[in-house]
């Protein structure tokens, strides 16, 4: 497999390119590094030396990322299967809001936490996507919609689709560097959102990185009793160690933490909106409530989801505890919109 130039940063395509050629001038790797952003091929860089183009094109992948499909739902929302470049597909949303359009990415192909309620964790873990992969899935999409680097159709990223973001440390870090820096795509930090199922030693780390983005805790229960029946990452992460390493990134970033909540039955009760009160003490943040999408445990009794009046109840209870929360819209429901279905679903057409 060829390797991939998207995953290197500036700096290290300057020294890249030094060693390919003799008397490179020092604006080559600028030019390189500006059509990369644009998503064209090598052919397409039109400024750059036909000897340079050949180099690159005999060690690189220009496009280390394809959209394989493209769903467009009835809301306008846009599910894309990604096929990367040994085979694996992975998948990402195109959510567009008057504000301007997210996309929602994949970090890992697969993903080895387990939680009960999710497609992607089936199977386990294949692989982590490399940096430059999921700057790919960006690209090849803001590529499509007519974007480029200077005129970029695409404000916010989620990393919210397939695999658990901070069990792909690294990668995922360089990823929200490469794609904020000034030479590139130059999303403000501010419209990153990081989603983990709560790995607490990393989001330790996180905090440290000094990064501007905001983190989302896939939360889901109110106490380990009932967090534990449904993510198994609780038990190497119980919520009093969780909820240590939250508080940290909150009082070292002073960014307000966004709490994601699926709506079970069994998490939905007046005791559970008193004990995320008292959990969240002194965090400035948000609940997004999420009705439950089909998965292919739905026969598991702990998924069994709420009646709507305990829904509108457990609503107004979050209220009277003085706790910000929405239900988060559904988008793309009819193109199987929840992270991993897609996958799955052509997973098993093969
Ligand atoms: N691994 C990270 C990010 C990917 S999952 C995490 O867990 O946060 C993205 C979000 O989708 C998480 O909040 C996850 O809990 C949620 N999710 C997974 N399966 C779901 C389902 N069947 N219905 C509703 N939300 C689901
Ligand atoms: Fe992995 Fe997130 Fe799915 Fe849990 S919800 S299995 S952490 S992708």
């Amino acid at each position: 497999m060829k390797k991939i130039i998207h995953d290197l940063s500036l700096t290290e395509l300057k020294r890249e390119l030094e060693t390919m050629l003799d008397k490179m001038p020092r604006y080559r790797a600028e030019q390189v590094f500006s059509w990369l952003n644009d998503y064209v091929t090598f052919d397409e860089m039109t400024n750059i030396p036909q000897d340079l183009r050949n180099l690159l094109k005999e060690h690189y992948e220009d496009q280390p990322v394809k959209i394989q499909e493209e769903l467009i739902s009835k809301d306008g929302t846009r599910k894309y299967l990604f096929a990367l470049g040994d085979g694996n597909i992975v998948e990402g949303v195109l959510m567009q809001y008057k504000y301007g359009n997210t996309i929602c990415i994949s970090t890992q192909v697969g993903c080895r936490m387990g939680c009960a309620f999710c497609a992607t964790g089936i199977d386990g873990l294949v692989r982590n996507l490399t940096a430059g992969e999921m700057l790919g899935e960006v690209l090849s999409v803001n590529h499509h919609i007519g974007g480029t680097k200077a005129d970029r159709k695409i404000t916010n990223i989620v990393l919210m689709g397939c695999g658990e973001p901070l069990d792909n440390y690294d990668n995922v870090v360089k990823f929200i560097q490469l794609i904020s820096c000034k030479e590139g795509l130059n999303i403000s930090q501010r419209n990153i959102s990081l989603s983990t199922c709560g790995l607490a030693d990393k989001i330790k780390r996180l905090a440290d990185e000094d990064l501007g983005i905001t983190l989302t805790i896939s939360l889901h229960a109110s106490n380990d009793d009932i967090r534990k029946k449904i993510m198994r990452v609780n038990q190497a992460y119980p919520l009093k160690e969780l909820f240590f390493a939250i508080k940290y990134y909150f009082e070292k970033t002073k960014r307000r933490i966004v709490f994601e909540y699926i709506e079970l039955d069994i998490n939905t009760n007046p005791e559970d909106a008193v004990r995320l009160k008292e959990l969240t003490k002194g965090i400035s943040c948000h609940f997004n409530l999420i009705p439950l999408n089909s998965t292919p445990n739905n026969s598991n009794p702990v998924l069994k989801p709420p009646t709507k009046q305990k829904q509108a109840e457990f609503w107004q209870e979050l209220k009277k505890q003085g706790l910000s929360a929405t239900t988060r819209r559904t988008l793309g429901s009819d193109i199987s919109g929840a992270c991993g279905q897609l996958r799955r679903s052509k997973l098993k057409e093969k």
